[in-house]
Order: C-alpha cells, then sequence, then structure tokens
C-alpha cells in the first residue's frame, strides 16, 4: 500500500472507533451551491462539537491535506478526485439564546440562525437570513448584505488551532474583520468552532419585514434559480464588479455549462453540466476583458477548496 493510503485507512479505522461518520471518494457536487465537482477522497461528517475537534485532531495526525467545508456556497470544487480530507460542519449546530446573546455552532445555518433570532424578537441579524452558508464560513469570510456584516454582530468567535490541537477565543478587533476577510481567511491553521453574536432587543414582526424585504430584492435581483456561489468577484473600491462586467458586455457569455448571469452579471450560474475548468476559463475571461476595457483588476471572492488563490 502506499503510504497516503495506509494513512487514510489508519484514519477510517479510528474514525469508525469514535463512531464519527465518514464517506469515502464522497462526491462533492450535492455538497456545494454550484452543483460543480468530483469527489473527496475522504469525507467526514462530525455531529457535534466534540466530534469537530476530534475529527480535526486525527485528521491533523494522520498528516493528510484537509479542508473544513460549511454548505460549499463560496466554494468551487475540483473536477477531478481531491487527495484529501473534507470535514464537513453541517452537522454541528448546537445554538443557545440568552439574553441578547446568541451562542451558537459553526455548523448552523445562517438563515436559520436569522429565524431564531426573530424569533426572540432580536435585532441586527436580518441581513444574513438569505446568505445560504454556515456561521462558520460566515465569520470566516465576514459575510454581509444590505449594509451588515458579521463583523457588527459577533462578539467573540472560538477556534481550534492545528498547530498546537488546542481551543482558544478571539473578541472583538483581535478577529481582523474586514471587507470580506477576517483573521480565520489569513490564517489557515484555526478552525471555527462557533461563536458568540450580540444582538438588540426588536420587535419581531418589524424584523421579520426586514426580513421579507431583502428576500424580495434578492429574488428580484439574483439568480436564485440556477445552481450559483454567489457573487464572484468582490468589489473595487468605488466600483460595483456586476456594473463593471455587465457594461464590457458580457452578460450570457458562457464556456461550456458556465455562464455569466443575464439577471446579475456578478454572478456565474451553472446552466447544466458546468465543471470546474468551465468556472475558471470564464472568471480568466471576464478579468481579461474587464481589465482591457476599464483597467480595473477584479479579485475573486470565489475560493478553492485547497485555498489556493483564484
Ligand atoms: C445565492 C447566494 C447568495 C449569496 N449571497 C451572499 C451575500 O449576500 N453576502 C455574502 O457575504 N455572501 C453571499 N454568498 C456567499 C456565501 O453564502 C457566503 O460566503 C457564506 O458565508 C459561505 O458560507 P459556507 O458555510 O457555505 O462556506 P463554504 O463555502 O463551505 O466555505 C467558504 C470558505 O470558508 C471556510 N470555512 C467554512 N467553514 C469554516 C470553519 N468552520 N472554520 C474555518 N473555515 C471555514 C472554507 O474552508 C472556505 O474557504 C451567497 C452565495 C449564494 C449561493
Amino acid at each position: 500500500m502506499i503510504p497516503e493510503v495506509e494513512r487514510m485507512t489508519d484514519l477510517c479505522v479510528r474514525l469508525e472507533r469514535d463512531g464519527i461518520a465518514y464517506e469515502e471518494h464522497c462526491p462533492l457536487s450535492p455538497r456545494g451551491s454550484f452543483r460543480i465537482g468530483g469527489t473527496a477522497a475522504l469525507a467526514v461528517f462530525p455531529q457535534s462539537r466534540e466530534q469537530l475537534i476530534r475529527s480535526l485532531l486525527l485528521t491533523r495526525d494522520a498528516g493528510c491535506p484537509y479542508a473544513v467545508v460549511g454548505k460549499g456556497s463560496n466554494l468551487l470544487y475540483p473536477d477531478g478526485e481531491y487527495a484529501g480530507i473534507v470535514i464537513f460542519t453541517g452537522g454541528v449546530r448546537e445554538l443557545r439564546v440568552c439574553g441578547t446573546g446568541i451562542t451558537a455552532s459553526a455548523g448552523l445555518s445562517l438563515p436559520a440562525l436569522a429565524l431564531r433570532a426573530r424569533d426572540a424578537a432580536l435585532t441586527g441579524l436580518e441581513f444574513a437570513a438569505g446568505i445560504p452558508g454556515t456561521l462558520g464560513g460566515a465569520v470566516f469570510m465576514n459575510a454581509g448584505a444590505f449594509g451588515g456584516c458579521m463583523e457588527q454582530v459577533v462578539l467573540r468567535s472560538e477556534f481550534w488551532d492545528a498547530r498546537d490541537g488546542c481551543c482558544g477565543c478571539l473578541e472583538g478587533g483581535a478577529q481582523e474583520f474586514s471587507v470580506r476577510s477576517s483573521i480565520y481567511m489569513r490564517e489557515a491553521r484555526y478552525t471555527i468552532l462557533g461563536a458568540v453574536l450580540e444582538l438588540r432587543e426588536g420587535n419581531r414582526e418589524e424584523i421579520g419585514s426586514r426580513m421579507e424585504d431583502y428576500r424580495r430584492r434578492r429574488s428580484a435581483t439574483q439568480p436564485l434559480g440556477l445552481p450559483n456561489a454567489g457573487s464572484i468577484f468582490r468589489h473595487p473600491p468605488g466600483h460595483f464588479a456586476g456594473r463593471l462586467i455587465e457594461d464590457c458586455g458580457l452578460k450570457g457569455v458562457c464556456v461550456g455549462g458556465a455562464a455569466v448571469s443575464e439577471k446579475h452579471a456578478g454572478f456565474i450560474v451553472n446552466r447544466g453540466g458546468a465543471t470546474a475548468h468551465d468556472v475558471l476559463a470564464l472568471i480568466d475571461l471576464i478579468r481579461e476583458r474587464v481589465l482591457r476595457q476599464t483597467g480595473i483588476a477584479l479579485e475573486c471572492e470565489l475560493r478553492r477548496l485547497d485555498g489556493r488563490p483564484i
């Protein structure tokens, strides 16, 4: 047996012994909003905070490459097999409301969290109701919409550190939030385990109608009927990426099954059968055209599974 296979087999035995679910050669496309991708050599599905930490420790000790994934709503999976371990956090979703504070685990869906806040008449998280990720993924990239963002509500976040295998907390400015970024994006050794949010007392009906307004605005402007991964590019200072792309005449342009959305040029949609290769070729085409026509270099918000920049 080659060493990687041996390490992976040994890891499966340990996961099995600890009662942690896993799947070998796991198809990735159903686990990402783009519905694109090949397989992961091994996918692990912890169902609690303890199982998540145990999965991370076992994976680190096995010495295999790994990635932590929430809902896969900001990710481009590779077309072939990812020769590493993907730890999906979606089963880790403990939640506790205490006064105006909410303590939640990384795998909790952001829309579910926003609805729970509304039910508790807590305001501040309405912006997140239509962002189809997990709390962990949202803290990682300081997700935001309609003038709100995670930085405004996250009091502190808890992490696991691959360097020493211990857990820790970061509070306030130590989380280094900036536009669609946080310390977690820069420090690959951290996995977010959960966060404490501080919201404000509000009126349940008003919170509900703000969420409904945001939902209507999203469905009027975003291509929600086709698989996509949200905005592909960051907004360059003083510009909207979608507007620049539209002004360059790129709406509807496609490579294979991947197309610039007709509804919102900042989105790439999977019209059916798109591959990661198609999406990357289309991104290259868009960047090249926008740079040539406007002099502006677009940066990707979309991420690869292995963290390499696009
Ligand atoms: C239709 C649509 C609309 C969207 N609208 C918005 C929007 O309005 N605003 C916005 O900001 N985004 C938006 N997005 C993008 C996406 O939903 C957000 O970026 C979301 O925060 C990603 O969460 P996720 O759990 O899916 O992360 P994933 O896609 O699973 O992962 C994204 C990155 O986060 C890392 N990560 C995930 N969980 C953890 C963890 N626990 N610890 C450490 N790293 C982790 C992953 O390794 C990866 O690098 C949209 C996407 C779609 C499909």
